[in-house]
């Protein structure tokens, strides 16, 4: 595996605008195929968490407003 980006082809690098993410210099850019595939894995994947009972986070905030 990449040791740059870790086989994300993502390397997160910080210059005078901010933070910023861009194709790794070894890998080169994701092809729009496998891109495409992965946000749609992410996608699923948080409809998969809504249907368990929410995200923690809203769990957490809920929990804190009633005490
Ligand atoms: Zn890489």
């Amino acid at each position: 595996m990449c040791q740059i980006c870790n086989g994300t082809r993502k390397v997160h690098e910080i210059n005078s605008f901010g933070y910023r993410t861009s194709c790794c210099p070894e890998c080169g850019p994701m092809e729009t195929e496998l891109w495409l595939e992965q946000q749609k894995a992410r996608k699923d994947w948080i409809a998969e968490m809504r249907k368990k009972g929410g995200s923690t986070y809203g769990k957490s905030r809920s929990v804190a407003a009633k005490s």
